[in-house]
């Protein structure tokens, strides 16, 4: 290993997720991807097996060595046994096995983090092994022929070769034809019947400015009728509703899958009624995102600051009583808006600004300062016992927010302490490791080092380095790293100011 230069994305370049859904250009290429989703589940399987086995040697001899958790050791391993355990391993990609390692590697730490308490969010198990029917297939290429076509229609995947894209990759191929992206990885994955292509690269961005840089603007966030409410800078209040499709979907997935329950399980009808549900999940997934992206990149676009309220959506989801209560909030995806606004608003040059928890946006009169504390949920309108004007209470939560005059950190460096205290945060809460705040973790090797980009990433940490004081964690952060949906990146600005956000990736090579 030795020691490595870390690789900071370049100043000027971001980290950018792009995914394509694509489909097979030949009859033989189902079954070489197949194949390869199998051989990543194989080396994920075989790498648990040594794990379980070591850490089962231990109990009974505390004297046996512990096995590192790491995934350059494990695939040093891995490539020293596959002749004897796998025969067959020329048939897939290396780069198959070597994303099993390490998802593997990235599964033992999360159960490891979340069991000391070093992780947020629910309690992680220990990895179990993958059975065909459980394992959602996936493999991560970083090395190999992997390119976008001039076409701007086709993919090139290593070994399974080229792939059709269902939509133009004009938005990716524009930038690498004219050595304005580089391509980091490919992850081809399979959903619901479908198979995607999520590309990483490194996008080299010039600074932007919003279109009114001084102005402010704020967002309610809701799960009735009204799913946002905008208070923009000349004091008009925007209403986006809840799409009503999200309401017609979920009343078909009922009948659906009262339909599904009364069929044998097996059966053609059963299967049928099975891809109904899936298409009908998909279909709202999609409008939700498009939702999310739309308000998001106009918002960011156009204003220097979007205000929002800080809301414990997870909160939010488990209490509340009632389960209509507690879907609407999963179906509004109101979770996501904040961490896509946050790195939207910063690729455009403004910042977020996220209001205290606490700070009573909907109790408190806009202008008069007029306060009713015994605001109920269901009141969409009340009377400002003050002023005695009739409140619209989410136009006003809006304005107060848009007003809200918290202090405003412009260059928090991602403290979570800060963001917790009610102060502006360019960076989300959410995704972070333990409220610990992170070094800016989208870290990898220099792309000049490397004129083959694609297999960049494989070197991209200095184990030496982290290895102090943690035994099992031993080299092991690249692996950590990879796989993770969401990174800290460190963007630069022209002014030379660094700023750390956190955005959402492809999979990161491991
Ligand atoms: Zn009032």
């Amino acid at each position: 290993m030795g020691t490595r230069q870390r690789f900071a994305i370049p100043d000027g370049w971001v980290a950018r997720g792009f995914r394509f859904e694509v489909e097979p250009t030949s009859a033989e290429q189902p079954g070489r991807i197949a194949q390869a989703f199998g051989s990543r589940r194989f080396a994920y399987n075989w790498a648990l097996a040594q794990v379980k086995a070591n850490l089962d040697a231990r109990t009974t001899d505390p004297a046996v060595p512990l096995l590192a958790w790491n995934f350059y050791e494990l695939r040093r391993a891995w490539n020293q046994a596959k002749d004897a355990v796998a025969p067959w391993w020329r048939c897939s990609s290396k780069e198959a096995y070597a994303s099993g390692i390490a998802d593997l590697v990235v599964a033992l730490h999360n159960w490891s983090d979340s069991k000391a308490g070093r992780r947020a969010g629910g309690r992680v198990g220990f990895p179990r092994f993958k059975a065909r029917h459980r394992d959602h297939g996936r493999v991560r290429f970083t090395t190999g022929a992997m390119r976008l076509e001039p076409d701007r229609r086709h993919l090139v995947v290593p070994v399974i070769g080229r792939l059709r894209s269902k939509e133009n990759t004009r938005r990716l191929q524009r930038l690498a034809a004219k050595d304005r992206a580089r391509v980091l990885s490919m992850t081809l994955s399979e959903q619901g019947g479908r198979l995607f292509v999520a590309v990483q690269a490194i996008v080299c961005q010039q600074p932007q400015t919003p279109s009114q840089p001084q102005a402010r603007c704020g967002i309610d966030l809701g799960v009735g009728n009204e799913w946002a409410v905008v208070a923009h800078h000349d004091d008009t209040i925007e209403r986006i509703a809840h799409p009503a499709p999200w309401v017609e979907t979920h009343t078909q997935r009922r009948r659906v899958a009262r339909q599904r329950s009364r069929r044998i399980v097996g059966s053609r009808g059963h299967r049928q009624a099975n891809a109904k549900l899936t298409a009908l999940d998909r279909r709202a997934a999609n409008l939700r995102t498009q939702s999310i992206h739309t308000l998001t990149t106009r918002l960011s676009s156009r204003y220097g600051t979007v205000i929002i309220e800080d809301l414990d959506v997870a909160a939010m989801g488990r209490g509340m009583g009632r389960r209509a209560f507690r879907r609407t909030v999963a179906q509004a995806g109101i979770g996501r808006v904040r961490p896509t606004l946050a790195y939207k608003t910063a690729w455009a040059g403004g910042q977020l600004a996220v209001a205290d928890r606490w700070f009573a946006s909907s109790k408190t009169h806009h202008g008069c300062g007029g306060y009713l504390a015994d605001l109920t949920l269901s009141q969409r309108v009340w009377a400002c016992p003050w002023c005695e004007q009739t409140v619209d209470r989410n136009a006003n939560a809006a304005r107060n927010l848009r007003d809200w005059t918290g202090p405003v950190a412009a260059d928090s460096d991602g403290d979570r302490d800060v963001q917790r205290g009610g102060v502006a945060a360019p960076v989300p809460l959410v995704g972070d490791h333990g409220g610990q705040a992170h070094a800016p973790r989208g870290a990898c090797e220099a792309p000049q080092d490397h004129p083959r980009v694609a297999g960049a990433t494989d070197t991209r940490t200095d184990p030496g380095s982290r290895s102090k004081g943690e035994e099992p964690r031993a080299g092991v952060s690249a692996s950590e790293r990879s796989q993770t949906l969401t990174e800290l990146v460190t963007v630069a600005s022209p002014d030379g100011a660094r700023r750390t956000v956190q955005v959402t990736l492809g999979q990161f090579p491991g």
